[in-house]
């Protein structure tokens, strides 16, 4: 389960951003793309097991999003949305490049009184 070091190294990122105000967090959002070979669940499942051995990320809610996969068509100049790993647009073409998808990020920090 690599969730469990991506967890880690996200709450690491977090108190180094937020040194003053880390214990007023009451919120974190995660962005998940389709393609970032990580399961919300998963996500999830390895914070709430790094609660338990932190006391101090108790009240800090995790939230996952779970991104689209979104292609681009050349021949049309537009995205598209990939349904079930169909890397096809519309117009029969095969897309060559992945827009969105793949990332794994903090999309939003919330505070306590803000
Ligand atoms: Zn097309």
């Amino acid at each position: 389960m690599h969730e469990v070091p991506i967890i880690r190294e996200m709450v690491k990122m977090l108190q180094e951003q937020y040194p003053d105000k880390f214990s007023q967090i009451i919120k974190v959002t995660v962005e998940a793309g389709l393609l970032s070979n990580v399961q919300p669940v998963l996500i999830q499942n390895a914070f709430e097991a790094l609660v338990l051995e932190n006391d101090f990320l108790k009240d800090i809610d995790l939230e996952v999003v779970t991104l689209p996969i979104i292609a681009h068509c050349d021949a049309c100049d537009k995205n598209f949305t990939v349904t079930k790993h169909r890397f096809i647009c519309g117009c029969g073409k095969p897309a060559r490049e992945i827009v969105q998808g793949k990332e794994l990020r903090i999309s939003r920090v919330d505070f306590l009184n803000e």
